[in-house]
């Protein structure tokens, strides 16, 4: 039989580099695209080798082709972290908005399976608690996070305007904070803020008063919950990640306790409008994917405190 090609956007990023892991290591032909602008080549260096791997420098809010014959697209080209956003506001609207679109076409025309990688950020500061898919957010449509939450809200219509008007296969993840090996350790994020803290011997920076609370969930758990949902027959959207919910300042205790009970914190002015909570509901990836995360943050930390001492000391 004869191998299955997944085209992954964002190939080179964060977790575009650990899903051409995970297709390499269940027997597909990878393709990566990726301009490298939040991206490392670092990242599927170990790849390069490999006859089923492809690496093709694009930024894909530019239209562009690919011979031969693709069964899935996987949009996961974008600036992610609200630092890389903000640095990037143009780029970040372009590649949720032209980008969707170009994949979109990839997907139509190769008769493939389309799915993207939306966000917890398109419920904004969410009014409901946990938040369930049903949920349709509480956003500011023109504050400093809107390039990046409203691009993921048009490139969840525009994908499901494909589906209803070509009756493709799209399916929609919508991924809550997730951490591990390979994050960039100057992506402003608060999980490598804090271990490059840790690592030199720096306080930690707690922003406003550390009661906000996220749901970190460890980079394994969110590739297998993706992968699920690719190869079910659902659309979504579907949240995945972690549904147990820290406030930050209990996040920061926790890694203090762990590593450096000296460390001291230090805190700084809350960024304009950063949520005050999150945590999905994971009802909908239970029922239908079968899925829950199984890393507790203990553990996915300790594996990302090393990964980082390994690759940045
Ligand atoms: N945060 C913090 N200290 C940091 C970086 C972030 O207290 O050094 C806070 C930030 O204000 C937010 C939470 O941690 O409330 C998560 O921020 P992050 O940038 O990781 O992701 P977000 O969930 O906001 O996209």
């Amino acid at each position: 039989m004869s191998k299955k090609t997944v085209l992954i956007s964002g190939g080179a990023g964060f977790l575009g580099s650990h899903l051409c892991d995970w297709f390499i290591g269940h027997g597909f032909r990878v393709i990566a695209v990726d301009n490298l602008i939040t991206g490392s080549l670092r990242n599927v260096a170990h790849l390069k080798a490999n006859k089923d791997f492809k690496f093709i420098k694009q930024d894909v809010s530019k239209p562009f082709k690919v011979t031969g014959k693709i069964d899935y697209v996987m949009h996961f080209a974008s600036p992610a972290s609200p630092v890389d956003y903000m640095n990037h506001p143009i780029a970040t609207m372009l590649v949720g908005s032209y980008g969707t679109h170009n994949l979109l076409e990839i997907a139509r025309i190769k008769k493939a399976v389309f799915l993207m990688a939306s966000t917890s950020e398109i419920y904004g500061d969410p009014l409901v608690h946990p938040q369930v898919e049903s949920y349709w957010g509480n956003v500011n449509p023109n504050g400093p996070r809107s390039i990046y939450d409203e691009a993921k809200r048009y490139a969840e219509a525009a994908a499901f305007a494909y589906k209803r008007v070509y009756k493709m296969d799209v399916k929609v993840v919508r991924i809550f904070n997730t951490y591990g090996p390979r994050m960039q350790i100057k992506d402003g994020r608060v999980v490598p803020n804090f271990i490059d803290q840790i690592l030199n011997d720096q306080p930690l920076t707690v922003y406003g008063n550390g009661q906000q609370t996220r749901s970190f969930c460890y980079v394994d758990d969110l590739v297998d919950g993706i992968t699920r949902l690719l190869l079910s027959k659902i659309s979504g959207p579907v949240n995945i990640g972690n549904p147990k919910e820290f406030t930050i300042l209990e996040f920061a205790n926790l890694i203090r306790k762990k590593y450096n009970p000296k460390a001291q914190i230090i805190y700084k002015p809350l960024p304009q409008d950063d949520p005050q909570q999150r945590q999905p509901n994971i009802s909908l990836a239970r029922k239908e994917l079968g899925w829950e995360p199984k890393v507790p943050l203990e553990d996915g930390i300790g594996r990302t405190m090393d990964w980082f001492a390994k690759n940045y000391r």
